[in-house]
């Protein structure tokens, strides 16, 4: 046994379109250019800068059609962490003198989650609201927490862990009529499900680059009109005073292509990764006894599939999955690799044990149905063989 040697596995399938997907051919063509002869900075006003200046709002409109918005509400960042942290820090000392109270939920991602914490040290207070057990936030909940200090209510869209998607139009409905800010995190659902940030009443919005296709460490912040932020990098004018800082152009360029081609793809798109994510979902439950899904069941990303398989750990399934050519994920690409299981998980009501046995596999535009089926293959004699030498043991009770 110990001589034998590890096989390369033949078939590689990635499965973590969540925590981050390659950059298309499409777009990393367009950026190129920007890497060479085309190399100006869009501030500066001879040729080489105006025709950075012209990619960069070609880009800014790109963005804003993908999310119904106007370009000029478009701000861009480093990405998903720095829209978050813009939009909360910003919003927090803008509207200071009206109050100090924000509302969020239990299940953000930590970008909302660590910042709303910082801004507790800092003097606000924050009212993180629960969620049911298919990880849905009720408006309910979110009108009994306002009062006469809140100045900003921030719930995301689609949840990057189970895939709910919350019922952002009816929050931000509530929102509006309470006069309070309301910022979604929109880097999951963002070209996967269609987004109108006028429809949705959001006054702020998250977006991410490297989810949708496009270069890492670029993302954007939509900004609606008459909406107050205190920057929180200071320097040049840059970004209509609310972002200094050189703009990353090629990186720029690449992301309003990649959330072209999701604006153009999308309504196919969807409509095939969620088939493939049913098969997955519906295989799974069908094949491995003792299996429950996480999320909301129809209330879903199309490219979300989270389950929890009871008495077996999700990094030993993981360890197993890539060892035959399987990229998967348990909980977030953030908690792996510590012990603590899933916040989003902990706060729908699953039970430790369970939470410790949970697998996410978000599918992207390379995986086919014969993807699924190798992993419907592969998964149940893994599990098989884990339980069977578990300290959990089916029926046991486990230790902690
Ligand atoms: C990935 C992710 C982020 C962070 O975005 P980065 O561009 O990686 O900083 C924020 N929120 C959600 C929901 C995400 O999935």
């Amino acid at each position: 046994m110990s001589t034998e040697t590890r096989k390369t596995p033949e078939r590689h399938i990635y499965l973590d379109h969540s925590a981050t997907t390659p950059v298309r051919p499409e777009v990393l063509a367009a950026m190129l250019p920007y890497f060479g002869d085309k190399f100006g900075n869009a501030s500066s006003v001879h040729r080489w800068g105006r025709e950075a200046r012209m990619a960069v709002e070609e880009a800014r409109e790109k963005v804003a059609s993908l999310i119904k918005a106007d370009p000029r509400e478009i701000i861009f960042t480093s990405g998903g962490t720095e829209s978050d942290n813009l939009a909360l820090r910003g919003v927090a000392w803008a509207y200071r003198s009206r109050g100090n109270h924000i509302i969020t939920s239990a299940i953000e991602h930590h970008a909302v989650l660590h910042t709303c914490e910082s801004l507790e040290k800092e003097g606000f207070r924050v009212t993180y609201l629960p969620c049911d057990r298919y990880g849905m936030i009720d408006p309910e909940e979110v009108k009994r927490a306002i009062t006469k200090d809140t100045i900003l209510i921030s719930i995301m869209h689609g949840q990057n862990e189970v895939g709910t998607i919350e019922p952002i139009g009816e929050i931000g409905k509530l929102a509006k009529e309470h006069g309070i800010i309301f910022h979604s995190d929109a880097v999951q659902s963002a070209g996967k499900v269609p987004i109108d940030v006028n429809a949705m009443n959001v006054d702020l919005l998250t977006v991410s680059s490297h989810k949708i296709y496009g270069p890492k460490g670029v993302g954007a912040l939509y900004v609606r009109k008459g909406t107050r932020l205190v920057p929180q990098a200071t320097g040049g004018a840059h970004e209509r005073g609310m972002r200094a800082g050189t703009e990353n152009v090629p990186g720029i360029v690449g992301f309003g292509e990649a959330c072209r081609l999701a604006e153009k793809e999308l309504p196919e798109e969807s409509k095939r990764l969620s088939a493939l994510r049913d098969r997955l979902i519906r295989g799974i439950l069908d094949k491995i006894p003792d299996s429950i899904l996480n999320g909301h069941p129809t209330e879903r990303l199309p490219h979300n599939v989270n389950v929890s398989i009871k008495y077996v750990e999700g990094e030993s399934m993981l360890l197993n999955l890539d060892l035959l050519g399987v990229g998967a994920s348990s909980g977030s690409a953030c908690t792996s690799g510590s012990l603590e299981p899933s916040h989003v998980l902990l706060a729908m009501g699953v039970p430790h044990e369970v939470a410790h046995g949970s697998l996410r596999m978000t599918l992207g535009k390379s995986n086919t149905e014969a993807d699924i089926d190798y992993v419907l293959e592969v998964l149940p004699p893994i599990v098989e063989r884990l339980r069977e030498m578990s300290v959990f043991g089916r029926g046991q009770k486990s230790k902690s």
